[in-house]
């Protein structure tokens, strides 16, 4: 069993799949690992330490991603500068685990299918407290919400704490986190450590508890419908409750120096939460950072990978945050990524049991069929799989 740990290539990402002191686990259990040359680099874990770990380091990025039996990868395949696409690189009955955009990039899952790749995408994790240690989704999530109330405090132009010095009485900064999940929750936790007052909406009520537990306050608006969906997510809201929600949250966003916003609903486009008249009504040198940028936005007039500055107040559209922290970021994702693992391995194989729901609902391409009935829908493939 060959483990290979491809080298990113996405413009941007500093994160590795593994990092070695998960590659000394694996060596441990009998496991060859194999480490395309500087693929740590950029997360500050050198070739020496894979080394030392006990990996191989490989020069050849063909004979990486060709002989590996199981390909490990955090950003999903993409076209190399040499014009080949890296999903052509791996050999056929190999195993990729990667971050696959399944839904956003269903060509990419028919791809892998029909190079006969078995392909686990690792979004599609479920969220169960079975497979929590495997959950990449909620790890990267915890460091962008961390990261996201940093690159708030850092535009801010004010102190985040009360202060009482010679030179009068600073009051804390008011931040309202909107979209209380895993994002959300740490935004709010690193806001309360940098002592600022901090309010926070979602429409999952059952949160409310989780965010007072924080020592935020929970902004509570009684919607008429049903916000959760099956598997504890969001559900996209009706118009009505659409509108209740933004007149409750207006309030709220105009008395913020800071707003975060993180609410997402699974494969559809981030709702639409702070509208230009809420903006308008915001102190200038106000901060905004929409975390959902990159899915839509869950601000007006944000742009993914860009600060734009509307009447004095500055909306930042951060992207790829996890990458922004590789130590840790890549720390997590591998820890996730060695749990899986072991979990797919027994007595030295992969072993793919499709009863099982981790391994049913992550495996996306296997033996030449797209496994995920979304995918299908999207491809228009017609197929019922089981
Ligand atoms: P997410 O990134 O999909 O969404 C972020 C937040 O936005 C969610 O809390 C959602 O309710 C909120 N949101 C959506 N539409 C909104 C709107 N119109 N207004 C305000 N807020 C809105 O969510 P996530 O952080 O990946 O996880 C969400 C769910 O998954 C939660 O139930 C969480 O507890 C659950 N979860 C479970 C596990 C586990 O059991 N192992 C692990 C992680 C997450």
């Amino acid at each position: 069993m060959k483990i290979g740990v491809a080298k990113e290539i996405e413009m941007g990402e500093r994160r590795v799949a593994l990092i070695p002191d998960t590659v000394s686990r694996l060596v441990k259990q009998g496991i060859e690992v194999w480490i395309e040359a500087g693929a740590g680099e950029k997360a500050f874990f050198p070739d020496a330490a894979y080394a030392a770990a006990g990996a191989t380091i490989v020069s050849d990025t063909a004979q990486l991603w060709g002989e590996a039996d199981i390909l490990l990868k955090v950003s999903p395949p993409r076209e190399r500068e040499n014009g080949q696409h890296e999903t052509d690189l791996l050999h056929e009955g190999a195993t990729l685990i990667s971050f696959l955009d399944p839904l956003g990039s269903p060509a990419l899952i028919k791809r892998l299918a029909d190079r006969k790749v078995t392909a686990l995408s690792i979004e599609l994790i479920p969220r169960t407290s079975r497979a929590q240690s495997m959950d990449a989704l909620s790890s990267q999530a915890g460091v962008a919400g961390y990261k996201a109330t940093l690159i708030a405090a850092a535009a801010l132009p004010k102190f985040f704490p009360m202060l009482t010095t010679a030179a009068g009485t600073i009051p804390p900064a008011k931040v309202f986190v909107i979209g209380a999940g895993v994002a959300g929750l740490q935004a709010i936790a690193t806001a309360r450590r940098l002592g600022a007052v901090v309010e926070a909406f979602d429409i999952r009520p059952a949160v409310k508890e989780e965010v007072q537990s924080l020592g935020a306050k929970f902004v509570e608006v009684k919607l008429e419908e049903e916000t959760v969906a099956a598997g504890g997510y969001a559900k996209e809201v009706s118009e009505v409750a659409k509108q209740k929600t933004q007149a409750a949250i207006a309030e709220h966003v105009k008395l913020s120096d800071i707003v975060i916003t993180t609410a997402q609903v699974p494969g559809r486009k981030a709702p639409q939460l702070v509208t230009a008249d809420m903006l308008a009504q915001m102190k200038p040198g106000s901060v905004v950072v929409d975390m959902a940028a990159e899915q839509g936005g869950n601000c007006e007039g944000s742009e993914a990978g860009k600060d734009v500055v509307r009447n004095g107040v500055t909306i930042i559209g951060p992207t790829n945050l996890p990458s922004t922290m590789p130590v840790h970021a890549s720390q997590m994702y591998a820890k996730n990524l060695l749990t899986l693992v072991q979990y797919l391995i027994k007595d030295g194989a992969l072993a793919l049991n499709f009863e099982d729901d981790i391994i049913s609902s992550t495996c996306v391409a296997h033996a030449g069929e797209v496994r995920n009935q979304r995918v299908r829908d999207l491809l228009n493939e017609p197929v019922a799989v089981k």
